[in-house]
């Protein structure tokens, strides 16, 4: 079997996320909007589902729309935000390494007249909060989409800081915490962001299914209109069997914060780390060390190019990605390295190794040697 080292990516699904799922594809298949007692029970489904996604990160059920992926999430937070600012020639802010899910809609914004402005990240990949500050007009309405964690690097932004200065301005703030939820504290009644993004698939759920976190009072212009589900929010017929895994998922990534599940990967992480420090030079860890997520070590092999690593690492057993997965293979340094100044070198030479609830000890040192041995091989022109 093959070492999965590739979690950032995607998960596997959680067993008893599927369990809980499976009735809903049979005997439970029944549409949550039909008027008998047993599609009430699925509706009630849905309901539970909701209050367990709304638990993990604080918020009220009622905030939470459930979508089709975190994709989709980003789009409704920031489609809806642009019309509300755009009778008035507002102002966009995000930081220059958010994913390619938030990058692309405000993109579109700035083509059609919005001004949009990137705000940069210092080299251990954290937002630079003085730009981001100087970067806010209270004179224009605007909003600032910035992520919560980051997928390549892991590294955590100061969330608190940015919602601080977006709320003193007097704008809205939405957050991709994709890669955050799940594996940190992400908690809405802490941190008063107004739309937050959430993906199912990176944390044991299936892919394809996501919600997004509206709060209380924010107005909201919904994406996709019909037959008013979602409170009218995000209509279409439920996708039931994944919303009760993505409920499911929630309710054991909130237990695995509680009893020491996710310290757990934060060791295993580390103790890849400090092995591969140990048995090879030319190795740099990159991102912040203190505020990162638990399972996400990001570190550049010196002398050695990914495009060579990779293949070399599969063909061992090993499947992990360089920089972020939707990168691979596209022959650009990545976004988020170039920020952080790295040369085109370090960012070519790095490997994101991102663990899971699921990895074991064993798999850890097995991949410790896989990599020391494949590095030297390339290196050695082998
Ligand atoms: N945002 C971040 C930070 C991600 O890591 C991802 C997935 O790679 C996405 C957005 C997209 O989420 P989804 O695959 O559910 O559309």
């Amino acid at each position: 079997m093959a070492i999965y080292l590739d979690s950032n990516a995607t998960t596997r699904v959680h067993p008893l996320a599927v369990e809980a799922m499976l009735p809903y594809f049979g005997d439970r298949c029944h549409n949550p909007s039909s008027g008998y007692g047993a599609a009430k029970a699925v509706k009630q489904a849905i309901q539970t589902a909701r209050e367990q996604v709304a638990s993990l990160i604080g918020a009220k059920p009622s905030e939470i729309v459930f979508t089709g992926c975190g994709t989709e999430s980003n789009n409704m937070a920031i489609k809806s935000l642009a019309r509300e600012i755009g009778r008035q020639r507002g102002k966009v802010v995000v930081s220059e390494i958010e994913h390619s899910a938030v990058l692309r809609p405000v993109e579109a914004m700035a083509a059609v007249g919005f001004e949009v402005e990137k705000v940069g990240v210092d080299a251990e990949g954290r937002l630079d909060l003085e730009r981001f500050r100087a970067a806010l007009d209270p004179a224009r309405p605007g909003f600032v989409s910035v992520m919560w964690a980051n997928n390549e690097t892991g590294v955590v932004q100061p969330m608190t800081e940015v919602c601080e200065a977006a709320k003193a301005a007097g704008w809205h703030i939405h957050t991709d915490a994709i890669q955050a939820v799940g594996k940190v504290p992400v908690r809405v009644d802490e941190v008063r962001v107004d739309f937050l993004s959430i993906s199912g698939h990176k944390f044991h759920a299936p892919k394809g299914v996501g919600a997004l976190y509206i709060r209380e009072g924010t107005p909201f212009e919904p994406m996709v209109r019909g037959g008013g589900q979602e409170a009218g929010r995000r209509s279409g017929t439920e996708n039931v069997p994944y919303l009760v895994a993505l409920g499911r998922a929630a309710a054991l990534m909130e237990e695995a914060e509680r009893d020491g599940t996710l310290a757990r990967v934060a060791r295993l992480r580390d103790r890849l780390e400090s092995a591969l420090g140990e048995l090879l030079d030319q190795v740099e860890f990159n991102g912040s060390r203190e505020y990162r997520t638990p399972n996400v070590a990001h570190v550049s092999f010196g002398g050695c190019a990914a495009a060579e690593l990779l293949p070399a690492l599969d063909a061992a057993g090993l499947q992990c990605s360089a920089g972020s997965a939707c990168m691979t293979g596209k022959g650009r340094p990545s976004h988020v390295q170039k920020a952080m100044g790295y040369s085109d070198e370090r960012a070519f030479s790095s490997l994101r190794l991102s663990l899971s609830i699921f990895t074991s000890e064993e798999e850890i040192d097995e991949a410790v040697e896989v990599i020391a041995d494949v590095v030297e091989r390339v290196r050695g022109g082998r």
